[in-house]
């Protein structure tokens, strides 16, 4: 059932129950991982792993961000541990750790965008087939949420033609690594060390 949102409000509160920090794969664009990185100061191989179509359920087989490799496929997701949940996750305060840097889809979570046969935007709803319980008792404004809407669009639009660019391109020794290393450093390593062959 789609629950109809007001117009300049959604009614909604997080009751920090961790399902979502826990039981979710979170997916961050390179954008999230730069911003990410550069807050806690470490490499993002440290918190970011590469998942096998077989290790994450939800993503569309043709999803642009499916990471070619050789003959095998990665998604770029953030480190999660089997029964701690997301790496981020505060073990003690069970609260997230890197809140102002967290990822866009970690803010959007558990809105959804409505939009209309056209794309047009329309409103917000409450993710049907996620987990959260989606308690009503408190209010968010749609504004600040439709900004991070839009910025996430632009976000997976170039997210998209960086994955493009990276498949293109098959060298010897590839691995999933070598996409954080081509966003991060701007390109450079990926557009000399590879155009040799
Ligand atoms: S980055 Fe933060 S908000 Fe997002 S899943 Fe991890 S702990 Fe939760
Ligand atoms: S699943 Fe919903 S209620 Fe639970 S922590 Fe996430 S947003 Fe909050």
């Amino acid at each position: 059932m789609v629950r109809r949102m007001g117009k300049d409000t959604v009614k909604f509160k997080c009751h920090h129950c961790n399902h979502c920090c826990t039981e979710v794969v979170c997916l961050p664009s390179p954008w999230d991982v730069k911003r990410i990185a550069k807050m806690v100061d470490v490499e993002p191989y440290e918190f970011l792993e590469f998942l096998e179509p077989d290790e994450i359920e939800g993503v569309e087989d043709d999803d642009p961000t499916w990471l070619n490799v050789g003959a095998k496929r990665y998604m770029m997701a953030l480190e999660r541990h089997e029964t701690k949940g997301c790496h981020f996750l505060d073990r003690k305060t069970r609260y997230c750790s890197i809140y102002e840097a967290r990822p866009l889809l970690c803010r959007l979570y558990p809105f959804k965008a409505q939009e209309s046969k056209e794309g047009k935007f329309k409103g917000f709803t409450l993710h049907s087939d996620v987990g959260c319980p989606k308690h009503q008792d408190g209010v968010y404004e749609v504004k600040p949420l439709f900004d991070l809407y839009v910025q996430d669009d632009i976000n997976q639009e170039d997210y998209h033609e960086l994955v493009e660019i990276f498949n293109a391109r098959e060298y010897e020794n590839k691995e999933p690594e070598d996409f954080v290393t081509m966003f991060m450093d701007g390109f450079a390593t990926f557009l000399t060390d590879d155009q040799d062959d």
